[in-house]
């Protein structure tokens, strides 16, 4: 082993840099975890996590993060608090580490680099919908849908993932009310046909959200929706705002040194965490649009860790 490059650093806090962290601190390759601006990433912004295998009583979004970082930490991974702006790729096969460049100008020198930077929910941008966000406002219906059973929701949004969302929530809500922007769906036919079909789901068309109405209250109580043709505005009684307005990866700091789609997700290698570039592995939602759940993002930080594991012995770095 090298004294001063690190064998891995892991860009990202969420169950992927976690999980590829607690990997990686077992195999003694004493990983240094580059936290970013959100440290534990999405699940930090949810309540209560009823999904995550091996809580059957529930776990609070931050709470699992916390346990995550801990194992973590226990098994020596190392944490800072700072977001990379810059990598400089090396070419590993020759032994020219990378150099990964914090906000505070830090720089490390390192042979692997596991992107776990996540991706973020499009949010409207409203002040109400940040002060809101889990008590009553969500991004993710498979999160949050069962804290609505017998009420009614409202999603804002056309695509597949507004109506996937607007039909798991029918699960639960009494009504299902989607909000659009336009007077036709981006989504499938499919979907369309299903949501249409739905006797829960109606529509508000043409119409963006101008507020999230809580009444000092600190839970959502409605909604003010502004037809975008008339200008009328009209005061929607819901107790949840789900937003399915699209989601973007963290990726801008990489662009242009590793392959991504047009969306800004990276490319990995058919049924493993390779990216590109040799030596650099993305785990997560930063290379996951489809199934983009806390458990996959953890499944994909192991992989990256292992994948990262195996390079390093290829290389001779490690025995
Ligand atoms: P999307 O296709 O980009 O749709 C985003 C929707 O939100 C659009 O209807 C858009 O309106 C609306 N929107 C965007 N910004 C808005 C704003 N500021 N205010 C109000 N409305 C706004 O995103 P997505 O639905 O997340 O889907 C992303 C990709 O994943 C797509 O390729 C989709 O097919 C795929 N996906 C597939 C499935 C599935 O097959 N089951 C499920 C989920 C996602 P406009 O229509 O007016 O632009």
């Amino acid at each position: 082993m090298h004294d001063e490059v690190k064998n891995v650093v892991i860009v990202g806090s969420g169950p992927a840099g976690y999980t590829a962290g607690i990997y990686a601190a077992r195999a003694l390759l004493k990983p240094l975890i580059i936290a970013g601006i959100q440290p534990g990433g999405q699940l930090m912004l949810t309540t209560e996590v009823e999904n995550f295998p091996g809580f059957p009583n529930g776990v609070m979004g931050p709470d699992l993060m916390e346990l995550m970082k801990k194992q973590a930490e226990k098994f020596g991974a190392e944490i800072i608090y700072e977001s990379v702006v810059d990598i400089e790729v090396g070419v590993p096969a020759e032994k020219i580490p990378f150099k990964v460049k914090t906000d505070s100008g830090k720089e490390f020198l390192s042979w692997t680099v596991i992107i776990a930077t996540g991706a973020s929910s499009k949010l409207l941008g409203l002040e109400s919908e940040r002060k809101l966000l889990g008590r009553g406002v969500s991004t993710c219906a498979t999160c949050d849908g069962a804290f609505f059973k017998n009420k009614r929701v409202a999603v804002i949004g056309g695509g597949d993932s507004a109506i996937e969302e607007a039909l798991f929530l029918t699960k639960f809500a009494s009504e299902v009310i989607i909000v659009h922007r336009r007077n036709k769906l981006r989504a499938s036919k499919i979907m369309q046909e299903r949501a249409f079909k739905n006797p829960k789901i109606s529509f508000v068309w043409n119409s963006v959200v101008e507020d999230i109405v809580d009444a000092q209250k600190g839970r959502v109580e409605g909604l003010i929706t502004k037809d975008v043709e008339s200008g009328e505005k009209k005061e929607l009684r819901v107790d949840g705002v789900f937003i399915a307005i699209g989601h973007k990866p963290n990726t801008d700091f990489l662009k242009g040194k590793v392959q991504m789609n047009e969306a800004g997700y990276i490319i990995c290698k058919d049924k493993s965490t390779e990216t590109s570039v040799q030596g650099i592995f993305a785990a997560g939602d930063v290379q996951d649009p489809k199934y983009r759940q806390a458990i996959t993002a953890a499944g994909s930080g192991c992989m990256a860790a292992l994948d990262a594991q195996r390079f390093l012995e290829n290389l001779g770095l490690i025995d």
